[in-house]
C-alpha cells in the first residue's frame, strides 16, 4: 500500500555494537510505540497469511517479540527457537559458523507436527547464518518451512543467498 511504514523513522543506528566496526540496528523505538509496533504486527501478518502457516517459530530473542503477536493474528500457535541451554525438555542442536567462531540453536523435537508448514521470524536479517540454522532445524523436526519475516533485511550482506528456496518478507531494507 502507498501508507508509510512508521517503524522506518523509529530503527536507531548504534555505532559499535556489539563490536567495533558494526553499524546495529536498534528496534526498541519500534516497540516503544503502539501505532509502528501495532503496523508492524498488521503488515506481517497481511504479507504472510497467503503462506498458509501452520505454526510461527521466533528466534530468540526478538523473534519472540514479533513471533508471539504474529501468532495470535494468524491464528496458530509458537515454538521457540532458543540458544545453546535454554529449553528443558528433548531437543535438536544445529551448530552454525560466524565470522569467530560458531553459534548453537535448539528446538524442542516435539514442537512441530510432521508436515506442517512453518513461519520463521526475527527482527533482523544480517548474513543469514541464523535464519538458515533456523530452517535446518525445523525440517529436522519434521515441519516444512513455509517462508520467512523480518522487520528489517540488510541487503548488502546478501543473507537471501542462504535462504534461496524459501519465500522471504521484509518489511524494511537497507542498501
Ligand atoms: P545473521 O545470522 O543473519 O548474520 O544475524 C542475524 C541475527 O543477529 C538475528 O538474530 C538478529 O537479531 C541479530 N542481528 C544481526 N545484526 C543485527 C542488527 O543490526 N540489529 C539487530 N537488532 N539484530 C541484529
Amino acid at each position: 500500500s502507498m501508507e508509510k511504514l512508521l517503524a522506518e523513522a523509529l530503527v536507531r543506528d548504534v555505532p559499535d555494537f556489539p563490536k567495533p566496526g558494526i553499524l546495529f540496528k536498534d528496534i526498541t523505538p519500534v516497540l516503544q510505540d503502539y501505532d509502528a509496533l501495532r503496523q508492524v504486527i498488521d503488515k506481517m501478518t497481511e504479507q504472510s497469511r497467503p503462506l498458509k502457516v501452520d505454526v510461527v517459530v521466533g528466534i530468540e530473542a526478538r523473534g519472540f517479540i514479533f513471533g508471539a503477536p504474529l501468532a495470535l493474528e494468524l491464528e496458530v500457535g509458537f515454538v521457540p527457537l532458543r540458544k545453546l541451554g535454554k529449553l528443558p525438555y528433548n531437543r535438536l542442536v544445529e551448530e552454525y559458523a560466524l565470522e569467530y567462531g560458531t553459534n548453537t540453536v535448539e528446538i524442542h523435537t516435539d514442537s512441530i507436527k510432521p508436515g506442517q508448514r512453518v513461519l520463521i521470524v526475527d527482527d533482523v536479517l544480517a548474513t543469514g547464518g541464523t535464519a538458515a540454522a533456523a530452517a535446518r532445524l525445523v525440517e529436522r523436526a519434521g515441519g516444512q518451512v513455509a517462508g520467512l519475516c523480518f522487520l528489517i533485511e540488510l541487503d548488502f550482506l546478501e543473507g537471501r543467498k542462504a535462504l534461496e528456496n524459501y519465500p522471504i518478507i521484509s518489511l524494511i531494507r537497507y542498501q
